[in-house]
């Protein structure tokens, strides 16, 4: 029987030098570089910056260390990534300076699955080694939930495949070096066996980026970092189609799950961030000639937050052990992925707003970083599919194990439970000993 809570000594230690690396020398980028795309942007100023902060992780063995030792990595697995994405998540620029970004993360594994040798050598090392950039691409216009109405489509000519169409909200496209690309491959089929992922790289005649959408209100449009993309006869390889034809979610499920649990992850941060600021904040401000701190109302925001976060950590870390168990997304491991993917914007909804509130107009100035995390809550609760998509996932998962009932009234219907238990156990009640009708 093992049962454990706790972390090794040796990792812990890691988990230490990684928080003060963390809050010393990684949280003051996001300070001085403020841009959309710096934290991934292989050509911008931060890049330059981030350079020697990725050598120091890389010389302590932490670099990528969620990808197996074939591929250059320390194989932890999950959990560990677990407990490190819940330092690495206070600050954006964490994950890249430590090789566990999105949606390169997902895009190595993809690669290193189903890329030939000559795309392994050109695209893996480099995305590895965080000195390119890539993108995943699947969303279009006018459909991103429900990819039965994806219309990005190929035709294959002798050694070709010929794409024509539109995707949207393609993260990172404007500075990645090569893009997965969901397109259906034959409209005839369902989608689940109709469509293909595509590798292709930045430059092909026939790709055309329309424009970079931001997420949130930013002064200078245009500079976001989610491509919007048209296809027009853009001819790529036959070679570039990524596993076999028709098995484009086949292969992208080798990162959706993946790339879903690290941004529960990175949310542990923010809910822990946010907590440490509300704590010290009520510990500091007087009103009515107490602390907030011990006013009981205040109290139970403390106490109803730290609840919440510990749920939503064991919840996640718990999923991360049952990928590291399981390995491939089994039914209950996509269960519990789904359920966290669903929880996460809730809990951060819960935990910032009560945060920004006791900091009062403070807590929503620009001069503390809470307005800046309730700007990011939506996102989290459409990004990988809407929580809408992923409850219904819980709720059919959880059904399976469940039976309607053979009668008209319950299994658990009291009258006639307690007829049968009076059966077994009602002769103790009569001085005789006998069983009583129960008519
Ligand atoms: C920050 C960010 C980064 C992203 N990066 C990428 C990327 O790199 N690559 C990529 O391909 N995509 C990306 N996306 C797109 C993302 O995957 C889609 O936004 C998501 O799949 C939802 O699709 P949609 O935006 O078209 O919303 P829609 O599908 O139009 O859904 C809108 C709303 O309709 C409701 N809804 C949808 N389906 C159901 C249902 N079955 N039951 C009940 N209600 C439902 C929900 O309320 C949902 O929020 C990104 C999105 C964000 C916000």
């Amino acid at each position: 029987m093992s049962w454990c809570f706790e972390t090794d000594s040796e990792f812990q230690e890691k988990l230490s030098w990684i928080t003060k690396f963390t809050r010393e020398e990684i949280e003051p980028l996001d300070l001085v570089f403020r841009e959309p795309g710096d934290p991934w942007d292989p050509a911008s100023p931060a890049a330059r910056a981030m350079a020697p902060l990725k050598k120091t992780v890389k010389k302590n063995g932490l670099w990528a260390c969620h990808i197996g030792p074939e591929l250059g990595g320390e194989g932890y697995g999950q959990v560990k990534l677990a407990l490190m994405n819940e330092i690495l998540g206070r600050s954006r620029f964490g994950p890249s300076v430590f090789g566990c970004q999105a949606p390169d993360s997902g895009n190595a594994e993809i690669l290193a699955h189903f890329g030939t040798p000559e795309q392994k050598t050109k695209y893996l090392k480099p995305l590895l080694d965080g000195e390119i950039a890539s993108c995943y691409s699947m969303t279009e216009p006018q459909a991103g939930s429900d990819p039965a109405e994806f219309t990005c489509r190929a035709q294959r000519d002798g050694d070709e495949w010929v794409i024509n169409g539109e995707k949207w909200f393609a993260s990172h496209a404007r500075f990645a070096e090569f893009l997965l690309v969901m397109v259906v491959t034959d409209q005839d089929l369902p989608i689940y066996e109709g469509a293909s992922i595509f590798l292709i790289e930045q430059g092909t005649p026939g790709m055309e980026i329309l424009r970079n959408s931001a997420v949130g209100p930013y002064a200078e449009q245009g500079d976001g970092v989610h491509g919007y993309i048209r296809f027009t006869d853009c001819r790529v390889p036959a070679k570039n189609l990524l596993g076999e034809e028709g098995n484009g979610f086949l292969v992208a499920q080798t990162r959706l799950g993946g790339g879903r649990v690290h941004h529960a992850m990175r949310s542990v941060a923010v809910l822990k961030k946010a907590m440490d600021m509300m704590c010290e904040r009520v510990l500091s401000r007087t009103t009515k000639g107490e602390l907030l701190a011990q006013k009981q109302l205040t109290q139970e925001k403390i106490a109803d937050s730290y609840t919440q976060i510990l749920q939503f950590r064991l919840h996640v870390l718990y999923t991360a052990w049952l990928i590291d168990k399981y390995k491939e997304y089994n039914r209950e491991v996509r269960k519990e992925i789904a359920a966290i993917k669903a929880a996460t914007p809730r809990v951060l909804q819960d935990v910032i707003y009560r945060a920004m509130h006791l900091h009062g107009s403070l807590g929503m100035s620009d001069e503390v970083p809470l307005m800046n995390m309730w700007a990011n809550i939506p996102e989290m609760g459409v990004v990988d599919g809407p929580s809408e998509v992923h409850k219904v996932t819980v709720a059919r998962t959880v059904l399976r194990d469940h039976e309607p009932a053979a009668d008209v009234f319950p299994t658990y219907h009291t009258p006639t439970q307690r007829a049968r238990a009076m059966q077994k156990y009602g002769h103790y009640l009569n001085k005789n000993g006998r069983a009583e009708s129960t008519a």
